[in-house]
């Protein structure tokens, strides 16, 4: 057996995963002709994805979303996410949405979709989920405010918390403070995307006046051991996403001993490994911690502490947690035990 099929085995809580960047080659080309929506640059399935930088990557993010527009496509690309996350061993996902990306279709109706998907994957793969609307920090906390709003208009038990994301580089996390604090205030958990184009002011700006639970990628972190130290401290889970720094950060060599998640777990970081857009990176949830193992000398040791600090920082009570210690550590202690 080799290392993707032995770690498959592991049981996994995927925490950064976008619902938008997990669709499926395939399933874009169908919907895209099926709803009369052009594709940038490709209709073909194999050259669909084909970028390199986060910007022309959130190009065709945009474009893709833009061919989801029935109930049933919501429910088909939620499905289909969430069947790929169980076959790398995911037993529970708690993915972003971009509702913004969706022009001109109404909240509900999405929300209606995703909702039939994540209950019939439920069903059908045992996988439970929970929803974190990603806030366009491109629009502006204006914007913000009233993306709030409708969030919190569709809200159910699912919607968990909110997260920041898009183009960061020149996007600083601080005008989003008020309407990050009203989050906060109705009751959603709090995560953004930052030190991913952006410096480790951001990083910084994100934990300290965003007051976020989790931060998506960090890795500029790096650039300010002071901040990295506090936050080690601190114990602020960092949900990094190997593959992802290949295409969208110049950390492309994953192998390097300097690449940011590698150092950051050397500094004593809470860090966690993660898919963000699979497919669209070329990958699965599994296939990053054959990564993590093969190429940024994570050891047994430390796949094993990714694996309890994703159930550590899932946003579900204790009692869960607790169950899900209970249930899993034979199957975790098997599974690193032989590696
Ligand atoms: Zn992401």
């Amino acid at each position: 057996m080799d290392l993707y099929q032995h770690l498959q085995k592991l049981p996994k809580v995927e925490l950064h995963l976008h619902l938008e960047g997990a669709i499926r080659p395939q399933t874009a080309v169908e919907l895209a002709r099926k709803n009369g929506v052009s594709l940038p640059h490709s209709d073909r399935p194999d050259e669909l994805y084909d970028y390199n930088t986060l910007d022309a990557f959130l190009d065709v993010y945009d474009a893709i979303s833009k061919t989801i527009v029935k109930v049933d496509d919501f429910r088909r690309i939620t499905y289909e996410m969430l069947q790929s996350a169980s076959q790398s061993g995911a037993r529970h996902v708690e993915f972003f949405i971009s509702p913004h990306a969706h022009e001109g279709v109404p909240f509900a109706r999405q929300f209606e979709g995703i909702r039939l998907g994540i209950s019939d994957a439920q069903v059908d793969f045992g996988v439970t989920s929970l929803i974190i609307p990603g806030m366009n920090r491109e629009l502006g906390p204006e914007r913000g405010e009233a993306y709030l709003d409708e969030i919190l208009a569709n809200r159910g038990d699912d919607v968990v918390g909110l997260g920041l994301d898009y183009f960061e580089a020149p996007y600083p996390p601080e005008p989003f403070a008020k309407v990050f604090a009203r989050a906060r205030e109705s009751g959603l958990k709090l995560s953004a995307h930052c030190g991913e184009a952006g410096p480790a002011a951001y990083v910084r700006g994100c934990y300290e006046v965003l007051k976020v639970d989790r931060l998506d990628h960090g890795y500029n972190v790096v650039d300010d051991p002071a901040l990295m130290a506090e936050l080690r401290d601190a114990g602020i889970l960092f949900t990094c996403c190997p593959s992802t720094t290949q295409f969208t950060t110049p950390h492309r060599d994953l192998g390097s001993p300097s690449h940011p998640i590698r150092v950051m777990k050397q500094a004593g970081l809470a860090v966690s490994i993660h898919s963000d857009d699979p497919p669209m990176f070329n990958t699965d949830l599994n296939g990053e911690y054959v990564i993590a193992m093969d190429q940024m000398q994570f050891s047994a040791a430390d796949i094993k502490t990714a694996v309890l600090a994703t159930i550590d920082h899932a946003w579900v009570d204790e009692t869960t947690k607790r169950n899900w210690r209970q249930d899993w550590m034979p199957e975790i202690d098997a599974v690193i035990n032989a590696l």
